[in-house]
């Protein structure tokens, strides 16, 4: 090596010795004829003093140098004990320059806290450089911490750890897929997975019974600030498992990870019926960092005079403290409630003295005031927020105004994690109406995915009821994000079957797209459950960093372009040709034309 030690590691015992280090010159400082300097590699920074005034003129922020020096205390009063070599310093003998540095776009000292004066585009654009402060990396490390402990514990209980292709038959998870041209077959795609979904199970029919992967997946939705087109999950499945068991297992990963920062997660962690998680909180991620919960009126208000409630659900949130807002602040809330696709959001104020002010109070009739702070458990002081409406829409927008509630309250904390298993959610969601049935589209789509398995007892049943039947689905949610999710497999052939044509999917199709799965489940496959967990979110929540771009090592800009690379880009007119990017099918011969049709009616 070009050096004997890590710059990170001395401290006051090495004292006398000398030592050789290597790395950047991080920040520096002049004091007329010596000048210090804080050199950096991956393990920290030292200080180093330099006497020769000429070496010191020639050196520059982020140059490579090469140290002989000894190790020495540094003078009373210029310790610094917030890090680590703060007591001591390298007196330098001798410096090498290794290489020079232009002048950088953005200051990238080892100490920098913030960043936000630097933009988005800049970091990721000189992503190599944004890495070279001591936040950034950190987050690096305890990714790969976290993927250690995780293989670590899989492989002690039996797990194997699996590659699956990442060129692939498309896998449906709901998203748009990224395809590949087959140059071999012009006209013919690859998919790029959006989870090893099919492999997993196929797997499971090959008897391997406990399958793991640190996946890369592939989705391509539309744009969002903090989207990323390529993501990683765990991804985990096992045979002869029961809902139960997959949680169990869930928890204990998820343990492990999180004592990697010293936090302390109680198992089994808490359990919640998507039913009562909207009706309580308003969301299928609920935040459980704090209480305080909806309020159900739907029968307080059945005879109500005002027309607003009267709907199939009204419910209530109450803020505490909410009646001493300014009037301009209840008309921001209503501009808050517009931007989430509401219509507004009604409100009574409840004031110091007891009565019930502002413009919903005056709607209700007088018996609906009287009862309402009991009804609410409101208290003087307070505010109450209404949404009435469809059920799920007007308890959604309650949940949202929950969390904003709590988040202008400066109640959520960073540093606690309150973790849920959501369960029993509807296996199939609407999507189309009577009429798109009347011309070939499908009504319903699977909530999870099409290849969950309905609760037990509903396996008669779940085909002739799809509005009410739930699924062995299961999500496994921290502060509001859902971290992961998963569910109990189907492993019968009829049974998928049913599934498909529930969402549309004929027995043509189904054999045309998955037949390979179909044909598998005929070989014996064992009953069989799995989840994924999404390990950039858990990163990012580990790293208690907002932005899943920090927790990526070459992230892409929202748009899904990289602006270090300049990915995606234009290819060239050969390359082109010989992708069969623009293969031309020939048209259709007439004996084929059923065919042809079927498969489009179908594509949606
Ligand atoms: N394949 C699912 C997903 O990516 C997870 C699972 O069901 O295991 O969301």
């Amino acid at each position: 090596m070009l050096k004997t030690h890590e710059a990170g590691s001395l401290r006051k015992s090495d004292i006398g010795k000398k030592v050789v280090l290597a790395g950047w010159i991080d920040r520096r400082r002049d004091h007329g004829g010596v000048a210090f300097f804080d050199l950096r590699d991956s393990s920290g920074i030292a200080q180093i003093v330099i006497h020769d005034e000429e070496t010191v003129h020639k050196l520059r922020p982020e140059f490579v140098v090469r140290v002989e020096g000894i190790v020495e205390l540094r003078p009373d009063g210029n310790e610094n004990l917030a890090i680590p070599t703060g007591e001591i310093e390298i007196n330098v003998e001798h410096i090498e320059i290794l290489n020079t540095a232009d002048v950088l776009p953005f200051q990238v000292a080892w100490g920098l806290e913030s960043k936000e004066e630097i933009s988005d585009k800049l970091r990721v654009e000189y992503r190599y450089l944004d890495l070279r402060t001591r936040r950034e990396a950190d987050i690096l490390r305890l990714r790969s911490r976290v993927n250690a402990v995780t293989r670590e514990y899989l492989n002690s209980i039996g797990f194997t750890e699996v590659e699956t292709p990442t060129l692939i038959r498309s896998t449906p998870e709901g998203a748009r897929d990224f395809l590949v041209p087959a140059r071999l077959s012009p006209g013919s795609w690859y998919a790029l997975p959006q989870s090893p979904q099919l492999y997993k199970q196929l797997l499971m029919v090959a008897g391997l019974e406990k399958y793991y992967q640190i996946a890369r997946c592939y989705r391509d939705e539309d744009f969002r600030a903090d989207r990323q087109p390529e993501f990683t999950q765990l991804d985990v499945e096992l045979s002869f498992a029961e809902e139960s068991d997959v949680m169990e297992l869930g928890d204990e990963v998820l343990k492990r990870i999180w004592a990697l920062i010293g936090h302390e997660i109680k198992t089994p962690i808490d359990k919640i019926t998507y039913e009562d998680a909207m009706n309580f909180y308003g969301s299928d991620k609920p935040d459980l960092r704090f209480e305080n919960r909806l309020v159900d009126l739907t029968d307080y208000f059945k005879a109500t005079p005002f027309r607003v409630f009267q709907a199939p659900y009204v419910g209530a949130i109450v803020m505490k403290g909410g009646a001493n807002q300014p009037r301009r602040q209840f008309d921001a809330w209503q501009e808050w409630a517009r931007e989430r696709g509401a219509k507004g959001l009604a409100y009574v104020i409840v004031s110091e003295n007891g009565e019930l002010t502002g413009p919903v109070a005056k709607n209700i009739s007088e018996t609906e005031r009287n009862g309402l702070k009991e009804a609410t458990s409101a208290e003087n002081g307070d505010a109450i927020f209404f949404g009435a409406g469809e059920r799920e829409s007007a308890q959604t927008l309650l949940g949202m105004t929950r969390v904003e509630i709590a988040r202008r309250q400066g109640i959520l904390d960073d540093n606690e994690y309150a973790f849920v298993w959501v369960t029993d959610f509807p296996l199939f969601k609407e999507v189309g109406t009577d009429d798109d049935v009347a011309v070939g589209n499908s009504k319903w789509t699977a909530v999870h995915h099409a290849f969950t398995a309905p609760k037990q007892n509903e396996m008669a049943t779940f085909d002739q009821n799809p509005a009410t039947a739930l699924s062995a689905g299961y999500d496994i949610v921290c502060n509001g994000n859902e971290i992961g999710g998963g569910s109990i497999r189907i492993h019968d052939g009829e049974v998928q079957k049913r599934v498909f044509k529930v969402m549309g999917i004929a027995d043509e199709e189904a054999d045309e797209k998955f037949g390979f799965l179909l044909k598998a489940f005929k070989f014996g496959a064992p009953p069989h459950g799995g989840v994924a967990m999404g390990w950039d979110r858990i990163v990012a929540l580990l790293a208690k960093t907002q932005s899943i771009r920090d927790v990526i090592a070459f992230p892409k800009l929202g748009s899904g372009f990289d602006p270090m690379t300049k990915a995606p880009a234009p290819i060239t007119i050969q390359q082109r040709r010989e992708a069969g990017v623009d293969y031309k099918p020939k048209p259709a011969a007439k004996s084929d034309a059923p065919k042809q049709q079927s498969e489009s009616a179908t594509k949606e």
